[in-house]
């Protein structure tokens, strides 16, 4: 009795006790202040999130996976915004609880808070996130080994998963990658499930690549088969064994056309017609990002083709496939943080021309996962005729080194400058004017790099890049 008393009075004075640490460390110049006010906010009333998402009524969506939240979730807010409505969103990067709880509390001085909200959480913290927020739409796009040394297991995120869905509430729609076998398994026991997928043969590869995690059945636990491999181990599967299979999706994209490094087209068939757009962002993962862009759209009652239309117009998320102007080359920055992302920047970068120019940044601090021995179910070996030098730098800069040597890439074209400032100096020079620079960082040493392009001028500040 007394707890259901004290809870909102506590709440009521949480808020602006946070938000006022929030002003105080932006005046500091401590960054954006992205987190410091929800982490606040949640010590002094850890339903916060609840208390404070209570009033959203024009509907709430989180997005989840390994692989690709940032970006979907750009592409989403592009396709929610495209009739001048407001959305509250977490910045990229604050996908905790606590980054949920400060976007809910930060307001526009004279501006009405808007009713509807998009969250990018993170894989571990969302099934306490949805039990506080239950959203209208959950989008759950898939799941790779990651960061081994901070989950434990693939598994255990799935588990966590699969008892966050049983707990649900009726009205919240599941939007699920059917491609994704552990994924599209979590729409078993629901009604409300809208499927998406890619049905484009000539996107898709021949086999599943070794550093594949969920290639058995949920079912029976024998091995899957596929009819078509489109990334890591998502694609056209069955159960040889018990005849599971993927769900046949609502929202697909029925032709994927890949345009190098630079961008790709996609048309879309859908309940409520077709659609199509052309993207800056390369690669058929970010094909994946906005077939479940597209599908949450419509979910949330938006047409697609003017949700179409609104990704099209979106750019890239910050890092990842952004294209940056500086000292008179294109760098493009392709976020590589686990062996299903790598894989897939690989096979985004064979379809450019040779020679590329790489520069690789391995960090292992907490953010990237301090185990890096993930390099090594990499498929680095199909870049290595391609490559001219390669600069390596980072924190663990001679892991990455090592890595390549023994892939066979010869130690004089391997350059290592763990520095990443100078790294990124002696990476540019060797550069033509008409050729891009491609960095391939893991998350921190993203941050890192892009805040020396900060202070050089050429980049903004991800917590503006709205
Ligand atoms: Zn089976």
């Amino acid at each position: 009795m007394q707890r259901i008393a004290l809870d909102p009075m506590r709440h009521a004075l949480a808020v602006p006790i946070a938000r006022a640490a929030g002003t105080l460390s932006r005046r500091l110049g401590r960054g954006g202040g992205t987190a410091l006010p929800g982490k606040v906010v949640l010590r002094l009333s850890p339903r916060a999130v609840e208390h404070l998402g209570a009033g959203l009524r024009g509907g709430t969506v989180c997005v989840s996976a390994t692989n690709g939240k940032t970006t979907t979730c750009r592409l989403l807010a592009a396709a929610l915004t495209c009739d001048g409505s407001a959305l509250v969103a977490n910045p990229a990067g604050a996908n905790l609880m606590s980054g949920v709880a400060a976007a809910l509390m930060a307001g526009r001085r004279g501006r009405p808070r808007p009713d509807r909200a998009l969250f990018e959480v993170d894989e571990a913290a969302l099934p306490e996130v949805v039990r506080q927020l239950r959203p209208h739409a959950l989008v759950l796009m898939n799941l790779f080994r990651d960061q081994l040394d901070r989950y434990g297991e693939l598994e255990t995120v799935a588990a966590a998963w699969r008892r966050m869905v049983d707990d649900l509430p009726p009205q919240t729609t599941l939007v699920l990658n059917a491609d994704d076998p552990a994924v599209a398994d979590l729409g078993r026991r629901r009604s409300s499930v809208v499927y998406f997928g890619v049905d484009d043969p000539t996107v898709a590869t021949r086999e599943v690549s070794h550093a594949s995690d969920s290639t058995r059945c949920l079912v029976c636990a024998q091995p899957l088969e596929y009819a078509r491999v489109t990334l890591g181990h998502m694609g056209a599967w069955r159960c040889p064994s018990c005849g599971d299979a993927r769900p046949a999706p609502t929202v697909r994209a029925t032709r994927v056309s890949i345009d190098s490094t630079r961008g790709q087209s996609i048309e879309w068939a859908t309940p409520r017609g077709t659609a199509s757009a052309t993207l800056t962002l390369p690669g058929v993962h970010n094909a994946y990002n906005a077939t479940a862009a597209l599908a949450a759209a419509l979910t949330l009652g938006v047409a697609p083709a003017a949700a179409a239309t609104a990704m099209g117009r979106a750019g890239a998320a910050f890092g990842r496939g952004e294209r940056i102007r500086v000292h008179g080359r294109d760098l493009v920055m392709l976020l590589a943080k686990n062996p299903a992302g790598a894989n897939t920047t690989v096979r985004t970068l064979l379809g450019d021309r040779d020679p590329l120019h790489l520069l690789v940044a391995l960090n292992d601090r907490t953010a990237d996962g301090q185990d890096v021995s993930w390099i090594w179910d990499v498929d680095y070996e199909p870049l290595l005729d391609h490559i001219d030098v390669l600069t390596v730098t980072g924190d663990r800069a001679h892991d990455m080194a090592l890595r390549f040597v023994y892939a066979g890439l010869p130690r004089e074209r391997v350059r290592v400058v763990e520095n990443p400032s100078r790294a990124l100096d002696a990476a540019l020079a060797g550069v033509p004017d008409d050729r891009p620079l491609y960095v391939l960082p893991t998350y921190t040493a993203m941050l890192s790099l892009r805040a020396e392009l900060v202070r050089r001028g050429v980049a903004r500040e991800f917590w503006r890049d709205a």
